[in-house]
């Protein structure tokens, strides 16, 4: 039998610009975004310049995690403790995590077969719900049609917070996804598209939200410090009545974050290679539905999903180990447990239960893998022969 024998979580090495930033960092011992000489500029702050002018933002906030970005994004614009944040149902657990810890209660939406938010669902439940706060979760990096949803936001008055962990380098019709917004945050942690093993970014056009943002991060007063933020004038109240909980990144970090930002649009391309490579065998397989992706989204292939037709959980538990024979190790959404990263809404009980019969149905047939960049074409091209392979074999 052929089998597969790469990794499924061993991402690249960082390449040796990354690991020169890092020694650098190292031997001068500053490793504390605000231990500066002088009028030194430390790398945290100048990886916040170089991601603001990626994404297109003014402002723009390096922090500990994308969970944390996700937290301080909420409170910062406004959130009061029980108010309503709607939120996709199939996202990850960091998503309802923040809306908690931020004092919010999750409302979950439904989600289509292609797996974006369902907008009718989104429509009613805004009404119903009279909910201020919308956290949309681009999750597994699919985007909905931005155009209807910018349409509901306005009218249902939505605070728009995007969660860009699998969309950081995706644009909607040449508009990057996270410039939709209030705020996006992005997560650098080693499964996303840039990797400091943990971190995250936040970025905002508004000089409030930041300026509340680098104070609940925990500036120590040092607001100044900052390049992407906004002159001191916009922290003179806002320092004596936001709290900090600290939650700031490292120059360590930032330092080997710049290069591979600088990288990233090139990396896009090689994900997309191979997403394609397996899209294209999954496509032709006979009881597998590849979700559509629309002519607008430009995406990052860095995991692809897709839905099993016609099998039940005992099939589905056999289709499972027959791709695992062959070395290729899916995560399935719908079995009744969480395993590693596939926790669902009835997993997440600090938030109230909630019926979401057509996101289940979804869940319960959805398949999920990552695509390294470890991979080859050639193994993207195996992967789907014997995934294929497999669903024939049930
Ligand atoms: C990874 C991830 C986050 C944030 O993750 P952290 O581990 O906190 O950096 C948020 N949303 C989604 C959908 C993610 O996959």
């Amino acid at each position: 039998m052929k089998r597969f024998n790469g990794q499924f979580t061993q991402q690249e090495a960082l390449s040796p610009e990354a690991i020169e930033a890092a020694v650098t960092v190292l031997q001068h011992g500053r490793l504390h975004r605000y231990n500066t000489l002088g009028d030194e500029l430390s790398e945290t702050a100048l990886l916040e310049v170089d991601y603001a002018r990626y994404q297109e933002a003014r402002y723009c906030l390096a922090c500990a995690s994308g969970g944390y970005a996700l937290h301080i994004a909420l409170v910062a614009s406004g959130l009061k403790p029980g108010d309503v944040v709607l939120t996709n149902a199939f996202t990850l657990a960091p998503v309802p995590g923040a809306i908690r810890n931020a004092g919010g209660d999750p409302v979950f939406v439904e989600v289509t077969d292609d797996l974006v938010i369902d907008l009718d669902d989104l429509s009613r439940k805004a009404r119903d719900t009279k909910a201020r706060f919308l956290m949309l979760s681009h999750m597994r990096g699919h985007l909905v049609d931005m155009d209807a949803l910018m349409a509901l936001v306005d009218e249902h008055d939505l605070i728009l917070i995007e969660d860009c962990a699998h969309t950081m380098g995706a644009n909607w019709g040449g508009r990057k996804s996270g410039s939709f917004g209030k705020a996006a945050c992005f997560s650098t942690q080693t499964y996303k598209h840039i990797n400091s093993g943990e971190g995250g970014l936040l970025t905002t056009d508004d000089p409030e939200l930041i300026a509340q943002a680098i104070l609940l991060s925990g500036s120590y007063m040092l607001y100044e410090r900052h390049e992407a933020a906004p002159g001191p004038e916009q922290f003179a109240e806002l320092r004596y009545v936001t709290p900090n909980c600290s939650g700031r990144m490292d120059n360590l970090r930032a330092a080997i974050l710049r290069p591979q930002l600088a990288d990233l649009d090139r990396q896009v391309e090689r994900w997309n290679e191979r997403y394609r490579a397996v899209e294209k065998t999954l496509e032709a397989c006979p009881g597998i539905t590849v979700p559509m992706r629309p002519e607008k989204e430009f995406y990052v292939g860095s995991s692809i999903q897709f839905l099993l037709d016609d099998l039940d959980g005992e099939g589905t538990e056999k289709f499972l180990s027959e791709c695992l024979r062959r070395g290729v190790e899916l995560k399935w959404f719908g079995a009744a447990q969480p395993a590693g990263y596939t926790s669902r809404h009835d997993s997440w009980r600090y938030a109230c239960a909630q019926s979401l019969p057509q996101t289940d149905a979804v869940l319960t047939r959805l398949c999920d893998m990552r695509i390294p960049l470890t991979f080859s074409v050639d193994d993207c091209r195996l992967i789907g022969e014997l995934i294929a392979e497999a669903r024939g074999a049930i």
